[in-house]
């Protein structure tokens, strides 16, 4: 009941299905994750099968980023040079200038209530892949958010890799119900890293060491657990990967990874 309440709360304070939460465009209360038909077409969804245009679509079998269409291995790049801590990815979008009006509308203008559409569609993405729906999908039992250092959460107000995650367990819970537990409090931001934007990936991987921690209360949480990390962005995999060797330090069996959006397959430089 007090769910319920707060979910008409939220919605008599963020009109969504109002505004295009890319573009600002007038919609109707129909459209899926509150976009305009032309901000649809526009998007570089990642669906790991078939596409819209029915041509199938290949993805990165470890980080989960969409492969060009020319690309003949099953492996990015990035994936091919880079061990990752995590064992598997998934993402929604190709990073591309539509996804940045996006997320910076999400990050930075304190429209924390995109995170609420964002989860529904990162659910979406997701259940195809879960043991739920697929013998051989994924089994999940605990959901963590990449958390944000105690300094960008007081300027920001909220993290909003946490609110995805919120409403990511909330949509699970509301189709399949038994929805992994949320976690929000066993992984720490020990270290606030502003820069990585120009770094290299041995450059960043080395800017993110020790940049996670987790509680020694957390590590009774983790235990044995497959867990889903939930992340806004994708591109080199240094933070998935601090985060996930923290977690899997601390007893975790296995860290899978879920992200809004991942930054394309080009080799360094180009
Ligand atoms: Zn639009
Ligand atoms: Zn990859």
């Amino acid at each position: 009941m007090i769910k319920r309440v707060l979910e008409i709360g939220e919605r008599l304070l963020f009109p969504n299905n109002i505004y295009c939460l890319v573009c600002g465009a007038m919609i109707d209360e129909s459209r899926p994750y509150s976009l305009c038909d032309k901000c649809v077409r526009q998007l570089h969804w990642i669906t790991g099968g078939r596409q819209a245009d029915g041509k199938l679509q290949r993805v990165c079998a470890k980080c989960g980023k969409a492969l060009p269409e020319t690309y003949r291995g099953a492996l990015c790049y990035d994936c091919m040079h880079h061990k990752h801590a995590f064992e598997k990815g998934f993402s929604c979008l190709t990073y591309g200038l539509h996804e940045r009006e996006l997320m910076m509308n999400l990050k930075y203008n304190g429209r924390s209530y995109i995170a609420a559409k964002m989860g529904e569609m990162m659910f979406d993405r997701m259940k195809y892949e879960l043991a739920d729906f697929n013998p051989d999908g994924v089994k999940i039992d605990v959901v963590v958010p990449v958390p944000i250092s105690r300094d960008r959460l007081r300027k920001r107000g909220y993290n909003q890799s946490e609110l995805m995650a919120r409403y990511f367990v909330r949509a699970w819970d509301r189709e399949l119900g038994e929805a992994p537990q949320l976690e929000t409090r066993a992984l720490l931001r020990t270290k606030n890293t502003q820069m990585l934007r120009g770094l290299d990936p041995a450059e960043r991987a080395l800017a993110m060491r020790g940049a996670f921690a987790v509680k020694s209360t957390g590590t009774e949480i983790l235990r044995d657990k497959n867990v889903l990390l939930i992340d806004d962005i994708y591109t080199t995999g240094s933070t998935s990967d601090a985060c996930s060797k923290a977690l899997l330090e601390a007893g975790a069996q296995r860290v899978y990874l879920l992200t809004l959006a991942s930054g394309g397959n080009r080799k360094p430089g180009t």
